[in-house]
């Protein structure tokens, strides 16, 4: 997709000039951008390149273009963020999982902590310095999120969090979490909950990595007994969190995915390049390919909404459908032409066939189930049924 006249382009002003500059950059530092490692490397390997091209692009100016300068940014347009994502992925120099998580969590933090707080930690995550986790599922909520059971009780030292959460992405790297709480009574549902900026480092939080299908623990249980928070790490209100959960989720189903249709651009030119003469249905690449230009097109136009000062909201489950439908159409395709490197491939090159097939089906369950998207787009945009 870099350089392909397609991308976000033209309307924010001087993005043209910030892809021809960030381009050439890219060129120039080739081998310090590299990763030391083949195929798709371990978790700890890709966390470690993640840092590493992180703290280059930030101190070279890139990444931190269209951050408010408040949080240590150079203000700018929006989707100068949105095209250093692409053209980081684009050329795989960062997994691009890995990578959303700024552009999931840091919106958020920016809009609901407290402005010191902000300006203090955002930097961090901005620069690779700091990894940060979001603390929502537990074993009894994940699409029901109301439900969270997490206690957040008012103590003089602050709010002390006992309880557990599951599916923490990077939860194991983490310095900071983003929690939901309940601090009010169960039947309080989504008015009870308050929101949270913790550190990982607090006595009583245990954290146990989970094993996955395609062999990356990427996520966690995370255990609180006990925990204290200083109040002053409250994001929003007391018994406001589940309007930061509702202004976070759009950006983990839409901006976050962005850099996503450029690496599955990668892939599908890198079938191309490897399957055996006739391997490739035709008829199903067009189909992974229209697939994948229909999200991109649905995601550029939400980059620009962003970049225009729009609030997201449930409307980008729609975003997340056709990523979700993209991503693993694209990876069926594969799947179908490389049998061999998917069923059983485990060399640590040819072996990231079958570990991104096998995450790709994992696209129609984080941020939100498909099943789920499909019912807010019915009942919150489409009017049909009770929005519950
Ligand atoms: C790779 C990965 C990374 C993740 N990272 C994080 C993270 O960092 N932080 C975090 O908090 N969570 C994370 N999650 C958890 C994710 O948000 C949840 O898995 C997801 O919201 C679904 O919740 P659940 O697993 O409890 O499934 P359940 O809610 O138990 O759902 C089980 C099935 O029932 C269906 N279903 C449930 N309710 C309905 C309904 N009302 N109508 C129709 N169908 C329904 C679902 O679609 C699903 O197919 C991650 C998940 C994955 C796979």
């Amino acid at each position: 997709m870099t350089g392909d006249g397609g991308a976000v382009d033209g309307a924010a002003e001087g993005l043209a000039e910030f892809r021809t500059d960030l381009d050439a950059w890219l060129d120039g530092h080739t081998d310090a951008l590299a990763p030391g490692f083949e195929g798709a490397g371990t978790l700890d390997q890709q966390m470690a390149q993640l840092a590493k091209v992180k703290r280059l692009v930030f101190d070279a100016g890139w990444m931190r273009s269209g951050w408010p300068q408040r949080v240590g940014g150079l203000g700018g347009s929006t989707l100068t963020r949105a095209y250093l994502g692409e053209a980081l992925t684009a050329r795989d120099l960062v997994e691009p999982g890995l990578y959303s998580m700024t552009e999931v969590l840091a919106p958020t933090m920016i809009d609901y902590a407290a402005p010191e707080l902000a300006a203090a930690m955002v930097p961090a995550l901005l620069r690779g310095d700091e990894t940060w986790c979001q603390g929502f599922s537990e074993p009894d909520a994940g699409s029901n999120l109301a439900a969270l059971a997490c206690r957040a009780e008012r103590t003089d030292a602050g709010w002390r969090v006992t309880g557990q959460k599951v599916w923490t992405s990077l939860a194991q790297y983490a310095q900071r979490c983003v929690l939901l709480t309940r601090s009010g009574p169960p039947e309080a549902a989504h008015r009870g909950i308050t929101a949270l900026f913790v550190d990982m480092d607090s006595p009583g939080i245990t954290v146990r990595p989970i094993g996955t299908m395609h062999g990356s623990p990427e996520f966690s249980e995370l255990f609180f007994d006990g925990v204290v928070v200083p109040f002053d790490r409250m994001l929003g209100e007391e018994g406001g969190g589940w309007a930061v959960a509702m202004d976070l989720l759009p950006f983990e189903r839409s901006t976050s995915l962005w850099h996503r249709a450029a690496f599955l651009h990668r892939r599908l030119q890198e079938l191309l390049e490897t399957a055996p003469p006739g391997a490739i249905d035709p008829y199903r690449l067009g189909e992974a390919t229209q697939l994948l230009y229909a999200f991109r097109a649905r995601s550029r136009a939400t980059q620009h909404r962003m970049a225009e000062g729009d609030r997201l909201g449930p409307e980008t489950s729609i975003d997340k459908v056709l990523l979700a439908t993209a991503e693993q159409t694209v990876f069926d395709l594969i799947a179908d032409a490389l049998v061999a490197e998917v069923t059983m491939g485990d060399d640590p090159v040819s072996g990231r066939w079958r570990t991104e097939y096998l995450y790709s089906r994992a696209a129609s369950i984080y941020g939100g189930s498909a099943e789920i998207q499909r019912n807010i787009i019915a009942r919150r945009l489409l009017d049909l049924g009770d929005d519950r």
